[in-house]
């Protein structure tokens, strides 16, 4: 491409909520072949709300207490629900020490006590969750994430949160099947929950419960001519190994300086945009 045709195409982009970082993009954008979309924050607005509250033998209240104690020191958007909903009931938080997280499985921390683990099933390895499943997985299916309370080892409950998709991810996935493009849905989430995301969105191709280190392989994996969309510190990666990173704007700035493109107001239907942008520059030059 030459010079004034990528100043030209990278400007309208710029108009229509798409600011290229790099202007080749445009010239690998134009041959994309699949976009991969992180889940969570991505197509999905990123504000999971609490939607669910399963204690075993004991009160609620206690169990979304000692869980939000954990949570307090956590940045993740899971942890924000469960804190404003204990905010939302008005509990006291009892102070927690020893935090650690564990990105893509969970957290844990000591609350009065005891041990206090909260998260993902594979957080709890060596925990009994099978009074908890039947639960689980009915709220998996209908979109809901479990996240798992364990105290001292013991199963203690679980907490559902459900995270809406952005109204125009939807149509977004249309487009770009309609431009030829092949849509992918990428998360750590669990698998049932991301199954259900992706039938409502029309995403045929679900790779679930990917650790971050993992979403890496998986890009590459779907390449040559790969896009992938993300917004988290752990997209950061899986945006440098694509052929074509793409950074929600609305996301995390170390998203944003790995990626090549950014969409400016956090947009899905904007991947498309973009690709129509780039096929309409490189076929000018033609
Ligand atoms: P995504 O790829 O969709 O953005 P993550 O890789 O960040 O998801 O997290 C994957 C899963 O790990 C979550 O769905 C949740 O079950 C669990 N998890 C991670 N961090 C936490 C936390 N702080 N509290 C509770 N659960 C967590
Ligand atoms: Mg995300």
């Amino acid at each position: 491409a030459t010079p004034v045709s990528i100043m030209v195409g990278t400007g309208r982009a710029a108009q229509l909520g798409v600011l290229f970082r790099r202007g080749e993009a445009l010239q690998t954008l134009a041959g994309v072949k699949t976009v991969a979309f992180d889940k969570t924050g991505t197509l999905t607005q990123g504000k999971p709300v609490l939607t669910d509250l399963v204690a075993l033998n004991g009160a609620g209240d206690d169990l979304l207490r000692l869980a939000a104690a954990v949570e307090t020191q956590s940045e993740h958007p899971l942890a924000q629900a469960i804190l404003a909903a204990a905010a939302g009931q008005g509990l006291a938080l009892p102070e927690a020490s020893g935090f650690a997280a564990t990105p893509g499985h969970g957290a844990e921390a000591m609350v009065e006590g005891r041990l206090v683990q909260v998260g993902a099933a594979r957080l709890l390895a060596g925990v009994d969750l099978s009074a908890l499943l039947p639960q689980a997985e009915a709220l998996a299916r209908q979109g809901r994430t479990p996240v798992y309370v364990a105290i001292d080892g013991k199963a203690a409950g679980l907490i559902a949160v459900a995270d809406a998709v952005k109204p125009s991810s939807r149509a977004a996935v249309a487009a770009l099947r309609r431009m030829g493009v092949a849509v992918a849905m990428v998360t750590g989430d669990a698998q049932a929950v991301a199954d259900a995301i992706a039938a409502d969105l029309g995403i045929a191709q679900v790779h679930a419960e990917v650790l971050p280190g993992g979403k890496v392989a998986v890009v590459q994996g779907m390449g040559p001519g790969v896009a992938f969309v993300g917004d988290g510190i752990n997209d950061a990666p899986a945006l440098a190994a694509a052929d074509v990173g793409i950074a929600v704007g609305t996301g995390t700035d170390v998203a944003i300086e790995a990626a090549e493109v950014v969409l400016i107001g956090g947009d899905p239907m904007a991947v498309a945009t973009a690709i129509r942008v780039s096929r309409a520059s490189m076929a000018n030059i033609r």
